[in-house]
């Protein structure tokens, strides 16, 4: 689904909307990836369906951090830009300060110059949706086991890095990434959600 067929501005209101797609993130506190435990495409971002029948109409699957975009900066920013990228090139992030307005063409000079780091996120086995997958997996399994949720993480990312794991990030200037909106903190401690299903087919590979 392309960004301009979405109501943002519509959704961004839309208080159930809004926590469900809280409920669907794993936060962990600052400077780390605050991860997607809801529904991952085939390109591992997370997906979230928006809106409903009841109060908008209908509902949208988009895609979770572009949501997130907008709930922080807001639904004029969120119009302005081609697209959000990652810093931390983990795709199904959700933590803002990760988050930059970018191109198409940004995303792939990223990928040209760090893919062949050892251990970084984008040279991961197991493909950027494969990763996702792995870590949302090992966070729900972990909260529904009573088990150490970041020792599990650690243990999902390091699966997919047979020469070791380095969790880099792109250097940014804080004034670009400053968040307006601060999501509400820590709902850590909830049960886990029963579940997620994945969409594979059922959207576009896509970053909208
Ligand atoms: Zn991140």
């Amino acid at each position: 689904m392309a960004k301009a067929d979405v109501p943002w501005a519509q959704l961004l209101a839309h208080r159930d909307t809004v926590a469900r797609y809280e409920a669907k993130v794993y936060r962990r506190g600052p400077g780390r990836c605050d991860y997607w435990i809801g529904a991952i495409s085939d390109s591992g971002h997370g997906k979230i369906r928006a809106g409903n029948k009841k109060t908008t109409g209908k509902s949208w699957v988009v895609t979770a951090h572009v949501l997130g975009f907008g709930l922080v900066h807001g639904v004029e920013a969120l119009d302005r830009i081609a697209l959000v990228r990652h810093t931390c090139d983990s795709p199904s992030c959700q933590l803002p300060e990760h988050w930059i307005p970018g191109t198409r063409q940004d995303n792939a000079l990223d990928y040209a110059s760090r893919s062949m780091v050892i251990g970084h996120a984008l040279t991961d086995t197991r493909g950027a949706a494969g990763r996702a997958v792995a870590i949302r997996d090992a966070i729900l399994d972990a909260l529904d086991q009573g088990r150490d949720v970041e020792l599990a993480i650690a243990g999902a990312i390091r699966a997919g890095q047979p020469g070791g794991a380095e969790q880099s990030a792109l250097d940014v200037p804080a004034a670009v990434t400053a968040p307006r909106w601060k999501p509400p903190r820590p709902p850590v401690e909830r049960a886990a959600p029963v579940g997620p299903e994945q969409l594979h087919g059922a959207e576009q590979p896509g970053l909208w």
